[in-house]
């Protein structure tokens, strides 16, 4: 099954070259690792890991609280340099990071997507109603389209300001190419209003307005930013699957450096990387998790934990 899976990959390539486009074969595909499959049913190759705190960030849950850190390379980056870059604003309120993916990606529980190493979870920056102030999210707040925390011991307000600022940075960030960021509707009308009043760039708010989509199969995101960005070429020609929209602009700001060509001995190397219990492929999945039951967006202590 391996040899199949290998030659089915060769082919892909073969297919590219014998198109006259070898310079576009990426090295995306190379052992630093890499998304394969779709977010809801694949894995993840040599992924990188996210540390529990670093500038600007905090895991939700460290990895010994059970927290998933570990997505591809890019991905990693994206929430490191979003970070640092909401940092800068000298609020001492870190972006507070949910569930990435598991080691190998692969099923995990508490999500029916992250299992491809391009899903990331971030939790909303929230302000104390009382004090305005900011204040570190103390989990998953859900808020209502006011922007007023729904069932917070402590009530909290949506910050405007920050939240639209994260969403303006994560489109922006460099070398991913940011295809979806799930969060509520009325989450959505709140951050691009608040975006046209304080005269945000229309071409940031016109890809705002686009990429900003409340998810249709599972729980309306009205507590957590799920950010999902695109497969590499690379990871594309090894099976990676999107998930999602391949907006017009994404083309250019991808960065040159999947430029390096693989040969047969990478491509074997990588096929011999897929972890145990996938040599055949990304393991079916049952009908249930292709439209999330109810119960996957619960309570869990004192957390909703959803998608
Ligand atoms: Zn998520």
């Amino acid at each position: 099954m391996r040899h199949a899976l290998s030659r089915k990959v060769l082919a892909a390539v073969f297919a590219v070259s014998a198109g006259g486009c070898a310079h576009l074969l990426p090295g995306a595909a190379s052992p630093e690792g890499g998304s394969r499959g779709r977010p809801g049913t694949g894995w993840l190759a040599h992924g990188s890991r996210l540390p529990d705190r670093g500038p600007g960030f905090e895991a939700l849950r460290t990895e010994a609280e059970g927290g998933l850190h570990f997505g591809t390379d890019r991905l990693v980056g994206m929430v490191r340099r979003v970070a640092r870059a909401m940092n800068r604003d000298g609020v001492p309120v870190p972006l507070k990071v949910g569930d990435l993916s598991a080691l190998l990606g692969g099923q995990v529980t508490r999500h029916h997507s992250h299992r491809n190493g391009r899903d990331v979870d971030l939790i909303f920056f929230t302000r104390d109603a009382a004090a305005d102030r900011p204040v570190v999210a103390p989990g998953f707040v859900r808020y209502d389209r006011n922007g007023d925390s729904v069932g917070a011991p402590t009530p909290l307000r949506f910050d405007l300001a920050r939240n639209w600022r994260l969403v303006e940075t994560v489109l922006q960030a460099p070398d991913v190419a940011v295809i979806r960021v799930f969060c509520a509707a009325w989450i959505k009308t709140l951050l691009l209003d608040h975006a046209r009043r304080s005269g945000a760039a229309p071409w940031l708010v016109e890809r705002a307005e686009l990429v900003l989509a409340q998810p249709g199969d599972s729980a309306p995101h009205d507590d957590h930013f799920h950010v999902r960005i695109a497969c590499t070429p690379g990871e594309r020609v090894l099976g990676c699957s999107d998930g999602g929209p391949l907006w017009p602009w994404l083309d250019k700001d991808w960065d040159k450096s999947d430029a390096a060509p693989m040969d047969d001995e990478t491509l074997v190397s990588l096929m011999d990387e897929i972890p145990p219990g996938f040599e055949h492929g990304p393991p079916v999945v049952a009908e249930a998790s292709a439209k999330p039951a109810p119960a996957m967006c619960a309570s869990v202590s004192d957390e909703l934990v959803c998608r």
